[in-house]
This record gives C-alpha cells, sequence and structure tokens, in this order.
C-alpha cells in the first residue's frame, strides 16, 4: 500500500521529531531548529534562527568550538561529536545541560548545512548517579552488617570476588576462592548439616530458599565463627544454575546467646534450690508440731512403763494421741503436696464456727492450751466455702502465733478473742483473731509475711506466709490490723457458699 506523503513537509517532519535539532550553515548560523530545541533551550523560532552555534554552548568552550567547527565543514561526516566526552548546551536564561550531539552533513542546493542532533544526557548521568550512590549505600550497609554477599554458579565456582567474605572465611586470599578450600573451612560437626541444606536448595523440586548456619575454622589462628548463611538458587531448564545469598557473621550474637542461655540456666537451678527449701520448710513446719505432741504423747507413755504405773486407760489415751497426731502430720503433707502441685483444691461446705472450735483442740493438743479462748461467735452464720484442712490450718497458726507472742512477753493473764462475723460490706465470713501479747513494731509488722522471716530463736518463719496463701487460695484474704496498738490482731475472710 502506498501513502500519500509527497505534501508532508519538512519542517512538520523536523518538528514531530522527539529529539532536539537544529540545522547549521556551512558558516555556523542557526538555520533551522525544532520544536524539541526550542522548548529545550527555552528560545522561540524567531530568536534562535540566525544565531552563530557558539552562542549555545558555554562561554569556555566557545573559541575551541569555532575552531573544532570549522575543522569539521573541512571534512564533514556522520559521526557523534566529542564521543566520550561531557558536552554542554546553554539555554537563553544560561543554564547549563549535558549533552551527547550527533552531526550530519547535509547537501542541499549547493549548499552544505550539518544536522546537529541533541541528545539529553542529564538522565542518564542522573540515573548512573543515583546508581553509584545507591551501591555506595549498599557496601557501606553491607560492611555495617557485615554482610558478605556470595554467588555460586551451578559449578559452585565463585562468580564475584569478594575480598570481605574472604577476610570473614579468615582464608588465605590465593586459595580461599576455591571451593574446596572453602569447605575444609567448615566445622566437621556441621559441615553435613551445610552439605545438606545446599542439595535441599539446589534440588529442582524444592523451593530454592538456602538458610543454614555453621561453624567455619579459621586456619590461621584455629578460631572458631559462626556463618549465618541465606540465599536463594536460580534454576533453569530443570538444573539449578546459581546460588545467590548473603553471609553473615554471627559469632558475637551466638556467644550472647549462650550467655544468656547459661545465666537462664543459673536461674533456674537457684529457683529450684529455692522452690526446694521453701518446700522444705514448709514441710517441717508442717509436721514440726505433730512430732512434739507425738513425742510428748510418747514421753507420758515410757514414763507410765518406766514407772510401772500400767493404767491401761492413760496408755491408749497417750497412743491414741500419738496415732491421730501422726494421721494429722500425714494428713497435712498430703494437702501440701497437693497445694504446692497446684492440684484440684478440694473445697467444702463449712461451718466456720465450728472450725474456730476444732482448730482450738488441734491448737491445744500440740501443746498451746495456756490461754484463755473468748469467742464471740456470730449465730446462724452461713457456710463458708474453703478446705477444711488448709482452714484449720490458717486458726492454728494464728493461735499458735498468739499464743507464743503472749507467753515470751510472761503477761499476766493469757486470752486470745476470736470473733467470727459477716463482713456485708464484702458479703464475706470475717474472722478475727486478737491477743494481748506484746504486739509489732512497724518494722516488723512491715515482714511478717515474708517467707523465713521469724524473731524467734527456734521460729521458721512460714506460719503466715503459708497462711496468707492458703486464704488467698480459698478466695479469701489475711491482713494483720494495723491500726490495734495493744496485742496483735490479726484478720481472715472466706467467701460464703452461694
Ligand atoms: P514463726 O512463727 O516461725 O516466726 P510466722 O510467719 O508465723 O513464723 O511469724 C513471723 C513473725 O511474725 C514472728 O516471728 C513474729 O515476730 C511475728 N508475729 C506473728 N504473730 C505475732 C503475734 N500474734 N504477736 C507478735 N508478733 C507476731
Amino acid at each position: 500500500m502506498a501513502y500519500p506523503l509527497q505534501s508532508l513537509s519538512f519542517q512538520t517532519l523536523f518538528d514531530a521529531v522527539a529529539d532536539a535539532m537544529l540545522l547549521m550553515s556551512s558558516t555556523g548560523q542557526v538555520a533551522q531548529a525544532n520544536t524539541a530545541l526550542q522548548q529545550l533551550l527555552g528560545y522561540t523560532a524567531q530568536e534562535i534562527i540566525g544565531l552563530e552555534v557558539e552562542a549555545l554552548i558555554p562561554q569556555r568552550y566557545r573559541d575551541h568550538h569555532r575552531r573544532y567547527r570549522m575543522a569539521f565543514i573541512q571534512n564533514p561526516e556522520k559521526r557523534p561529536m566529542a564521543s566520550g566526552n561531557e558536552l554542554f548546551v546553554l539555554t537563553k536564561d544560561g543554564k547549563e545541560l549535558a549533552i551527547d550531539i550527533g552531526l550530519s552533513p547535509i547537501h542541499h542546493e549547493d549548499q552544505l548545512y550539518i544536522l546537529v542532533t541533541f541528545y539529553t544526557v542529564y538522565k542518564r548521568q542522573e540515573m548512573e548517579q543515583a546508581l553509584r550512590i545507591s551501591e555506595e549505600r549498599l557496601r557501606l550497609a553491607k560492611k555495617a552488617a557485615r554482610l558478605n554477599v556470595f554467588d555460586f554458579d551451578a559449578n559452585l565456582e565463585m562468580r564475584n570476588e569478594n575480598d570481605q567474605l574472604l577476610a570473614f572465611w579468615g582464608a588465605d586470599p590465593k586459595q580461599a576462592d576455591q571451593y574446596d578450600t572453602k569447605v575444609s573451612m567448615i566445622h566437621p560437626q556441621d559441615s553435613a548439616l551445610r552439605e545438606s541444606a545446599m542439595r535441599h536448595a539446589t534440588d529442582p523440586a524444592s523451593d530454592g530458599e538456602f538458610n543454614v548456619e555453621y561453624r567455619v575454622i579459621n586456619p590461621a589462628d584455629n578460631s572458631i565463627h559462626w556463618v549465618s548463611a541465606i540465599g536463594k538458587a536460580h534454576f533453569k531448564d530443570g538444573h539449578a544454575t546459581r546460588l545467590l545469598g548473603v553471609a553473615r557473621d554471627i559469632t558475637e550474637q551466638k556467644l550472647l546467646e549462650k550467655k544468656l542461655q547459661d545465666q537462664h540456666t543459673e536461674t533456674e537451678t537457684l529457683f529450684a534450690k529455692e522452690v526446694a527449701s521453701q518446700t522444705a520448710s514448709a514441710i517441717a513446719h508442717e509436721i514440726n508440731q505433730p512430732l512434739t505432741a507425738i513425742s510428748a504423747y510418747s514421753e507420758v507413755a515410757l514414763h507410765a512403763l518406766e514407772q510401772n504405773i500400767i493404767d491401761s486407760n492413760s496408755l491408749r489415751r497417750a497412743l491414741e494421741g500419738c496415732v491421730t497426731q501422726a494421721q494429722r502430720a500425714g494428713g497435712s503433707l498430703h494437702e501440701l503436696l497437693a497445694f504446692l502441685q497446684k492440684g484440684e483444691l478440694i473445697r467444702d461446705h463449712l461451718d466456720i464456727n465450728h472450725a474456730v472450735k476444732e482448730a482450738l483442740v488441734i491448737a491445744k493438743s500440740y501443746g498451746y492450751s495456756d490461754f484463755h479462748p473468748m469467742l464471740k461467735l456470730e449465730t446462724n452464720m452461713r457456710q463458708v466455702l474453703g478446705n477444711k484442712t488448709q482452714v484449720l490450718k490458717i486458726l492454728v497458726n494464728l493461735l499458735r502465733n498468739a499464743v507464743e507472742a503472749m507467753r515470751d512477753a510472761e503477761t499476766t493473764s493469757s486470752a486470745i478473742s476470736i470473733t467470727v462475723r459477716t463482713n456485708s460490706n464484702i458479703n464475706m465470713a470475717h474472722v478475727t483473731i486478737q491477743d494481748i501479747g506484746p504486739g509489732l513494731s512497724d518494722e516488723i509488722a512491715k515482714r511478717i509475711f515474708e517467707p523465713f522471716f521469724t524473731t524467734k530463736p527456734k521460729g521458721i518463719g512460714m506460719g503466715l506466709a503459708i497462711s496468707r496463701t492458703l486464704a488467698e487460695a480459698n478466695g479469701g484474704q489475711l491482713w494483720l490490723d494495723p491500726d490495734i496498738k495493744i496485742g496483735a490482731t490479726f484478720h481472715f475472710t472466706l467467701p460464703f457458699v452461694q
């Protein structure tokens, strides 16, 4: 198919070209300038036509350019101008633009014209500059992060030269680019792991991911470095052609991890020792009193036997006492272990008034009978929800402490008031145990619930810590009354059965 182009004018074509162009006369004047050039340099056609071309380049190049132009006119040929050197043109408002220039001689009606094409290079230069900056940034980042790029081809040859990588391996740079040399530096315990990661990555059936941590032994000083390598294999026609990735020295991180792990183990051991010691103390606390009672009953029985006073009734009472105390000790231990193992807490429906009376009997059986109990028990108390053994333990501990305090202070009268009431503010059963002993100084009061805190020569310091834990485990609270100045007053609460 033919196109009717005869009427298409030179000027239309010239203006349609995207590159900036001008036609220069053999005497160096601008004979024509297309629209792209006018836009590039900021001239109108009228302004630019007739100008000496040197007006379009910076002052400092003009003389040189005139000589160059004249030489070119003598021997015109199609070629780039000053290829390899940077050229500049000057816009109308005096801005310099980097440019590449192509020159093409044209003969028309015995006249020589030179078609000058301007290829703006600033975009290319900007991109080159941006690339240089980005490469520099990457280099710095790699250096800072101690990242080392590796690039293996299908034969496991290194494709890139990387001094940093060689230094990192601690290798002799002359040998270290040999794959075998490098592999020989891998810690024997880790080489199979690394090989398998390599096999996985280069297996065409895999996702190509390479991710492994291994040790290398620096042959210079036998020091060991940890390496973390992450990469990706590339495949072509079902074969791995390249394995590209980064390796990082993670020795410091590994040492830190090891240190933290050691510290953790040490803390765990200390914690385990602490728990063991607290458990042992709690056990001692639980069986101390029954053992003392058993010992007292046994002494009574032995004494009777030695004196030949065989009164079967008193002997039976002594032995029954031993049995009860031994069973109580066993029961206590059982409960304690269940509690420590955080097993299911068996809660009973308790008559708290009854529990108070039972606790008084137990305290007396432990040898704490030298006091006068003053009971103020609310009648028709609702039943509380709690583990019976544990509630009794709280009561006995508080009674024991009250008696011991009064004994130590050698108070003339020893009365302990025990009040049970409904605390309607919080809808709970509220038990108060008040003695008339010496009380507690502020200093001591602050510390009494700490495990192992005791002011008694033979004390263990676990009674109140255990009692508070038990009250809380049963849904209540236990505290020392800070306002009472005579003796000591302890309170504890327990929830009602709903
Ligand atoms: P322990 O009885 O083995 O010392 P506790 O935990 O039961 O352990 O008590 C801790 C400390 O609290 C006691 O050593 C004592 O100083 C103080 N304490 C407890 N109850 C009373 C009380 N009723 N009066 C005065 N001090 C008390």
